[in-house]
């Protein structure tokens, strides 16, 4: 009578999942800030959750039609989402496919990317949603900066074939820009998000976030836009700004334009994670709930096990400092995604996200709890997808993580996966194919 999903539905992307699958008697961990409760039941159908539903009070005539995922013991937790991903600077898909394979095997369901070329990862996004790849949900943005960061290499890499600054996923704006026809541009791009870089005003930010945000897309900014500092990038209205170490510009009366000299910070004022101009920033990020998108692992010294990222100049902003300042964002009240802006080498089995939940820990202070919010929840909401992500809630998709064991009691426990669901298709651990040393290639 009971039928269990076995090995075949996981290993392959498959057409829709129609079925009904009903998983029992989980630990239910359901994003949404209540403890976790017992015995529960998620019954599933198609790509949405149906219904959570104690198993005591389980429909009987669903025993019958519904294909049983046995998960008693089991710690079952939303889908995580890496909220800072590059797939795509420059193009390279084995190994963007080989980093998704890595992710979704893990438990991340969703990846938020942060401009890249966005032909190559809009293909990878609707591959991912189709199943013809195992991978999680990709939603993307499309740049905007002034024109002098178009002199970046990077910008070349991800225009091949147009101009860089006049490609529709990265344009070079300035007073005189047509915005509501840049805006729908990168609309265009099926973009969720725009990115701001860099080389912008306090103004032409505010101008660009009130212009999309009409046309219904979120703002995604680098927290200090050189000349626009931290406060004016929250000003400005943006839903989510990137890299704490980005906030040491804070304090400073005047920050440079993107082409002037960078004045050395003093880091020793954020070590203690007291620092006064920052206060008064995050209750204001508080007031208007924008998100830090703090990237913590980026700023890790220790490069080892990272392959995008050249290593640290000597007195720079490193995880510790990072870390700090995260601290203290967290200790405010102030949203924080869990983002990785940085790839783990191909010997490494698990999702790079695993590396930024350490460093929240570790570095900024938060609670496991805490943190599993900040890599679902709020990830949905830094992602736009907060209506159908980030909880185990009837109507959502269906993204969810199995785990043999609590990661409350232990972060470690993140790598006792057993199967991720995404959108109702099953991804079972013991599926995964490791990656090979070519895969990552990126250098
Ligand atoms: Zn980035």
């Amino acid at each position: 009578m009971v039928a269990t999903v076995g090995l075949a539905a996981a290993s392959e992307p498959a057409a829709p999942a129609q079925d009904i699958l009903l998983f029992r008697n989980a630990t239910l961990f359901d994003g949404t800030g209540r403890s976790p409760t017992y015995n529960m039941d998620v019954i599933v159908e198609g790509e949405r959750i149906k219904q959570v539903v104690p198993d005591a009070n389980l429909d009987p005539g669903l025993l019958q039609k519904a294909k049983i995922v046995d998960v008693r013991g089991r710690f079952l937790m939303p889908g995580m989402i890496d909220a800072h991903v590059h797939l795509a600077t420059p193009p390279n898909r084995r190994q963007a496919e080989a980093v998704l394979r890595r992710d979704i095997f893990g438990g991340v369901t969703a990846v938020r990317d942060m401009a890249d070329d966005l032909r190559a990862v809009g293909d990878l996004s609707r591959a991912s949603l189709v199943g013809e790849i195992a991978a999680p949900d990709i939603y993307y943005a499309a740049l905007m900066a002034g024109p002098a960061f178009f002199t970046d290499k990077r910008t070349a890499q991800t225009s091949v074939g147009g101009v860089p600054g006049y490609v529709p996923w990265m344009q070079a704006v300035t007073e005189g820009t047509d915005l509501p026809l840049a805006v729908a541009q990168a609309r265009g791009t099926f973009a969720t998000g725009i990115k701001l870089y860099a080389d912008l005003s306090p103004n032409m930010a505010g101008r660009i976030t009130a212009e999309a945000h009409r046309q219904h897309m979120k703002v995604w900014a680098h927290a200090t836009l050189y000349p626009a500092k931290p406060s004016d990038v929250v000003a400005a209205g943006v839903d989510a700004i990137s890299h704490a170490c980005l906030l040491i510009r804070e304090p400073m009366a005047r920050v440079p334009g993107w082409t002037e000299p960078r004045p050395t910070a003093t880091l020793a004022e954020f070590r203690d994670g007291k620092n006064a101009a920052l206060a008064r920033l995050f209750a204001e990020m508080v007031r208007r709930g924008t998100i830090l998108d703090a990237t913590i692992w980026a700023y890790s010294a220790d490069t080892a096990g990272s392959t995008t990222l050249p290593p640290l100049s000597p007195g720079s902003c490193d995880d510790a400092i990072g870390g700090a300042i995260t601290g203290q964002a967290y200790r405010a009240g102030v949203a924080i995604d869990a983002g990785t802006d940085n790839v783990a080498d191909w010997t490494d089995p698990w999702p790079d996200l695993f590396h930024e939940l350490s460093a929240l820990s570790d570095k900024a202070g938060m609670s496991n709890g805490a943190i599993l919010q900040s890599a679902t929840l709020i990830g949905a909401r830094a992602s736009g997808q907060e209506r159908d992500m980030g909880s185990i809630e009837p109507g959502k998709l269906a993204n969810m993580v199995v785990l043999a064991h609590d990661p409350l009691t232990d972060l470690n426990n993140l790598k006792s996966v057993v199967i991720t669901i995404k959108r109702g298709r099953l991804f079972e651990r013991t599926a995964f194919v490791p990656l090979k040393e070519g895969d990552i290639t990126d250098r």
